[in-house]
């Protein structure tokens, strides 16, 4: 059964009273993460995919050999496979790239649930073209409610989230993607929370595009990555132009590569890279991490309830790690203040997805993501101290 241990997160043995519950937003980073990225730094940092040079050519060879590692990962092949700068910059790119001859009326379908990361981009492509964004609701229970009747003659694109930031539920996209295939709808997933606990599931995924971003299963920030299907990719143009991603240039003309690196414009993160390569080869040295969290997050769950100013946010069937709290007589953020005086780090707010608060009454919630780090120690001191907080404010 995996065990937190002080090798991976030495502070476990210095402060193991510190507790970090903020995993949903960025993962701390395992020992051998940091030292793939020190002997990165001291030994083969260079600018990969251009100098013929050694260090040139060790980068590029990293580089490379981390796409490998990643699309072994999520069981694609690495040519189905781009690097972004995050989440949100690869679901901009996809919302402008998108081939689609956009006509007024045209409608895409979201979640409620949607992170800005996933309504922004497609809000401001309905203002320009004046499309119509459709939600799919949520169940009391906290599950998407039939999204598949929400297709209509008129839906081009399909953009939900495979997991909620927010509750942690995990949404079941099989039939909405399958539907969403059959009609020719282009459907993109973002799977930033659920790519640190199913990553086998996106490259099963029916979808044209899934996206998620590294520094949430153990990498570093900086690096978001794309899956893309490949009927998909050769419809897309690259996102963005300039360095590496070119077979000849004139004065007027571009040629450009035809493979997943034309989508990579500009000086490759392969840091990033590098680490978010070690962190899947740690995780899956710890297989059994998942079932760990998954009886954590029970755990938790038992131990928080009969509070009646406290409750969990209901969250369907299949769940993540992370789950988020509210209360009818503490503010949020007085519950996160408090937290983080007694060295209990939690993030209290709306968590980029306001339009799920709303429809769910709630201006505010503390979120408590777990990590490969959470102790049974940390859950009972998170639950000791959130009654002293209520002692305290209410
Ligand atoms: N979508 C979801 C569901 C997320 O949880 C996040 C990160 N909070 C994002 C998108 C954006 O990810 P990033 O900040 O790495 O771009």
């Amino acid at each position: 059964m995996y065990q937190p241990s002080s090798d991976d997160f030495p502070w476990l043995a210095d402060e193991p009273d510190y507790a970090y519950f903020d995993t949903a937003a960025t993962c701390l980073v395992p020992t051998c993460v940091r030292h793939a990225v020190d002997r990165y730094l001291l030994d083969t940092h260079a600018n990969a995919h251009r100098g013929s040079y050694a260090r040139s050519r060790e980068a590029t060879q990293q580089l490379e050999q981390g796409r490998q590692t990643l699309a072994k990962w999520f069981q694609i092949q690495p040519d189905q496979l781009a690097f972004s700068a995050s989440t949100t910059q690869a679901l901009n790119d996809l919302a402008q790239a998108v081939p689609i001859a956009w006509q007024a009326g045209d409608e895409i379908l979201l979640s409620i649930a949607e992170h800005h990361a996933n309504l922004l981009p497609w809000q401001r492509l309905a203002q320009r073209f004046d499309l119509k964004l459709r939600f799919i609701e949520l169940t009391p229970e906290g599950d998407l409610a039939t999204p598949e009747l929400l297709l209509t003659e008129r839906t081009r694109v399909v953009a939900v989230s495979a997991a909620s930031n927010v509750t942690g539920a995990v949404f079941e996209l099989a039939p909405l993607l399958r539907a969403a295939r059959q009609r020719g709808v282009v459907s993109i997933v973002d799977a930033a929370q659920l790519a640190p606990h199913q990553p086998q599931k996106l490259g099963l995924l029916d979808a044209d595009a899934v996206v998620c971003s590294a520094h949430k299963f153990y990498g570093v920030t900086g690096l978001g990555l794309l899956l893309l299907a490949p009927r998909f990719a050769d419809q897309l143009s690259p996102f963005r132009v300039g360095g590496g991603i070119v077979t000849k240039v004139t004065r007027e003309h571009a040629e450009y590569l035809s493979d997943v690196h034309r989508f990579e414009a500009g000086t490759p993160n392969t840091l990033a890279v590098i680490a978010a390569a070690t962190a899947t080869e740690w995780l899956d040295r710890n297989a059994d991490l998942s079932h760990y969290l998954d009886t954590q997050r029970a755990e938790l769950s038992h131990l928080l309830t009969h509070r009646e100013w406290l409750q969990v946010l209901p969250a369907g069937p299949m769940q993540t790690p992370t789950l988020s709290l509210v209360s009818s007589s503490v503010h949020a953020h007085d519950l996160a203040a408090y937290l983080d005086s007694q060295r209990i780090e939690a993030r209290a707010g709306h968590h980029c997805a306001q339009p799920l608060l709303q429809y769910l009454g709630h201006s505010g919630v503390v979120r408590i993501a777990l990590g490969a780090y959470t102790t049974p120690r940390h859950l009972e001191r998170l639950v000791s101290v959130l009654d002293e907080a209520y002692e305290l404010f209410s």
